[in-house]
Formats: C-alpha cells, sequence, structure tokens
C-alpha cells in the first residue's frame, strides 16, 4: 500500500494552490470587502490587464463564465435561425449550447485521433451538409481540448476561405501557444472559462472574451453589462447580466501571478506520464512548435480494454480518473437532431469509448506520478488478462 506521502491523490488539488497564495488570496479578499466596489470595481480592470499582458490580445473583456462568453461573442456575430455553426462533437455541452440558444443549428464535425481537436477535412464536409440543408454556413467554433490549441493554422486558412467567423472556445486552453502565439490571438474572438476546476481557476463562476477588434471588444462590454450605451441607463441593444465579480477577479490576479509557473508544472507531470506510459496506452501527441497546459491529461486505451474495470482498480488503490467525455455531442438526448457532418463522425464515437483521464494538477510530487504510472500499467495488465 502506498504511503501517507503518496495518498490522498486529487484529481484537481486546490488545497495544495491553496497552501502556496491562500494568503495572498485572503487579502485581496479583504481589500474588496473594504472597498465595497462589487460590481466592475477596479480589479476587474486590473485582471483584464493583466490578462491581456499574459496572452498578447488587444482586448480582454471579463465575464460570468465560459459559456456566457460564447454567448457574447455569438450575439456579437448576430447569429439567428437559419444560421448554420461548425464546431467538434468531442467536446462539453455548452459549445453546442450556445449556438441552439440563438437558434441557429449546431452541424458537428470530427476530430484528430491523435490531438483530440478539430479535423478541417471534416469541416469541409460540414460546409456541404450545411449547404445541403439550405443552412447559411456562419462560422466554426474550434475548442483547444484538453489544453491543447487547435491546429489554427488550417482553421484559419478555411474559415477566412469560406467567409466564416471563428471562436475559439478555449475555456481548456487559455495560456496554450501554437506556433508562437498564445491562445487568446486566435481567430474573430477566444473565450476562456475560470470554473474552479480548469487550469486558471476561481472560486466560483468566471470567464472571458478575448479580440484584436476594437469596436467588437465595445460591443461586448455593452452586451455583458444589459446592452448599455454610454450610460447603463441607457439601453441601446437587448444584453444580458454577464459580468465577472469583482471578488473573482481579485483572486483571479492572485492566481494568475503564479500561473506561468503552474503552467510548466502541469508539462512537467504530463512529460513523466507520457515517458512511463506510452508503451502501453496512445499517450497525447503535442504537434511541434506547440505547447499544451494539460486542462486534462487523457490516454486512449487499447481497443476492447475494460474502461470501467480499470478505473474501478485505480479507484481502488485511491487514484481517482475521469472520462472526458463518455458521449459525442451527436448522441446525447438534447443534441441527436442536429445534423453531422458528411457520413458521420467515427473519431469522435471511437474516442469517447476508449479515452481515460489521470489525476492532473501542478501539485503532484514526483511520487505521486511514479505510484499513478506504476499502477496504472498493474491495473490495465490485469484487466487485460481478466478479459483474454
Ligand atoms: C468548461 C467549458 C465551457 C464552459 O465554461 P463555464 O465557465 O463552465 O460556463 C465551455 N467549453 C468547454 C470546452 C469547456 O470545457
Amino acid at each position: 500500500m502506498a504511503d501517507s506521502n503518496i495518498l490522498p491523490i486529487e484529481f484537481v488539488d486546490l488545497k495544495k494552490q491553496r497552501a502556496r497564495i491562500g494568503e495572498k488570496i485572503d487579502s485581496a479578499i479583504a481589500r474588496v470587502l473594504e472597498h465595497g466596489q462589487f460590481i466592475l470595481g477596479p480589479e476587474v480592470k486590473q485582471f483584464e490587464d493583466a490578462l491581456k499582458q499574459f496572452c498578447g490580445a488587444k482586448h480582454a473583456i471579463a465575464c460570468s463564465n465560459g459559456t456566457d462568453a460564447i454567448a457574447l461573442c455569438m450575439m456579437a456575430l448576430k447569429v439567428r435561425p437559419g444560421d448554420a455553426v461548425l464546431l467538434p462533437a468531442f467536446t462539453f455541452a455548452a459549445t453546442a449550447e450556445v449556438v441552439a440558444w440563438l437558434g441557429a443549428t449546431a452541424i458537428f464535425c470530427d476530430v484528430h485521433p491523435d490531438t483530440f481537436n478539430l479535423d478541417v477535412a471534416s469541416l469541409k464536409s460540414g460546409l456541404d451538409t450545411a449547404q445541403a440543408k439550405g443552412l447559411k454556413p456562419k462560422g466554426v467554433i474550434a475548442v483547444d481540448l484538453f489544453g491543447l490549441p487547435a491546429d489554427y493554422e488550417a482553421i484559419e486558412a478555411f474559415c477566412k476561405n469560406n467567409g466564416l467567423w471563428l471562436i475559439c472556445d478555449s475555456a481548456q486552453g487559455f495560456g496554450g501557444t501554437y506556433k508562437g502565439r498564445t491562445t487568446g490571438t486566435f481567430g474573430t474572438f477566444t473565450t476562456t472559462s475560470f470554473f474552479p476546476a480548469k487550469p486558471l481557476g476561481c472560486y466560483g463562476d468566471g470567464g472571458a472574451v478575448f479580440t484584436d477588434d476594437d469596436e467588437m471588444a465595445q460591443l461586448l462590454q455593452s452586451l455583458r453589462f444589459h446592452g448599455k450605451g454610454s450610460d447603463k441607463y441607457d439601453n441601446v441593444r437587448i444584453g444580458m447580466n454577464a459580468r465577472l465579480d469583482t471578488l473573482q477577479a481579485a483572486i483571479l490576479l492572485e492566481k494568475l501571478a503564479v500561473y506561468a509557473d503552474e503552467i510548466e508544472a502541469r508539462n512537467r507531470v504530463a512529460a513523466a506520464y507520457t515517458a512511463r506510459l506510452s508503451d502501453v496506452a496512445v499517450t497525447p501527441i503535442v504537434p511541434a512548435d506547440c505547447q499544451s497546459i494539460w486542462a486534462q491529461y487523457t490516454l486512449t486505451l487499447p481497443q476492447g480494454t475494460d474502461r470501467a474495470a480499470l478505473a474501478a482498480a485505480l479507484k481502488d488503490k485511491g487514484i481517482p480518473t475521469a472520462v472526458y467525455y463518455p458521449k459525442p455531442l451527436h448522441q446525447q438526448t438534447a443534441y441527436k437532431h442536429y445534423p453531422v457532418a458528411g457520413n458521420g463522425i467515427p473519431v469522435c464515437e471511437d474516442l469517447a469509448g476508449r479515452v481515460i483521464s489521470l489525476p492532473m494538477h501542478p501539485y503532484l510530487s514526483d511520487e505521486q506520478i511514479a505510484y499513478i504510472t506504476e499502477t496504472f500499467r498493474e491495473s490495465l495488465g490485469r484487466t487485460q488478462a481478466a478479459a483474454a
């Protein structure tokens, strides 16, 4: 049995981060309680400035959560019924949910088996599918799944050639890099989430939108505040209540200060996992000139592995795992009436049956990593022997 230096292992360990910066966060919270500007207080602007600086985007607009962030972009882009939006089916439901809010049609596209991210070949067939159904293709939502930036060179070229806008759903990928650029600087908009379990998480809900477009940035500020004009009681358009709380901004400022260091630590964990597991499962691939922030470390198990038995065996040994995502969106009750690209999206379906994510956070020790990988190898071997 593992000793007390190793267990417990948390899937995401926020307590260890708190041990490191908890005092700073407590003082930041106390400052907000003292000044009392709970809505759009000074920390919100400070945090937006720090976010811009971190990724190099011209504008950062903090908002209520990662789902509303996508909604604000789609409202700014005037998405409406009859419009088609192309997006991957292997993602969290929020990516498609917002398309449905605006009455538009999601067209589910396939992903690359090695990166879990959008496959441009499938986007091409998705465009044909939309046109065949009499819909107007308007845009693409790419997802930086598990922290790895999507293939933006190919996706941006596809969007440009077809007159489509691009929203990058980087709820899992803020701070990742692709050919020298950081997420936040691709597409018309990039959105992110500060849900507590995301790599940059607050203590509640939060999100942000990034854009280089001055007019769009102004429009987003209005949309997140009930469509306000120059005065908050002069409402010039239909908007939402989608602001980030000052308290969350104050917390996030402290977390952003250690974020680059945490990303490095996540990469250390991922590299160790890959070195010790690549001969028994398909380990995640990071293309040349890219860096993942490892929102999840996700393995693809060999065909025929009893994934539930493996997860149960690991749980018995104190190792939590998760399956992101057990069902692609086009197979879910709320979304199965939307079209899929071309002749189907087999990679999404195959991955959903075979992926498993290991504990991932910046504070996993070398002993914990060794215990997780050794136990994984043993348990996988035993699961396979039982099935044979
Ligand atoms: C978490 C997540 C969202 C939604 O973010 P919330 O802040 O929870 O609303 C959207 N897209 C993806 C890919 C996500 O992982």
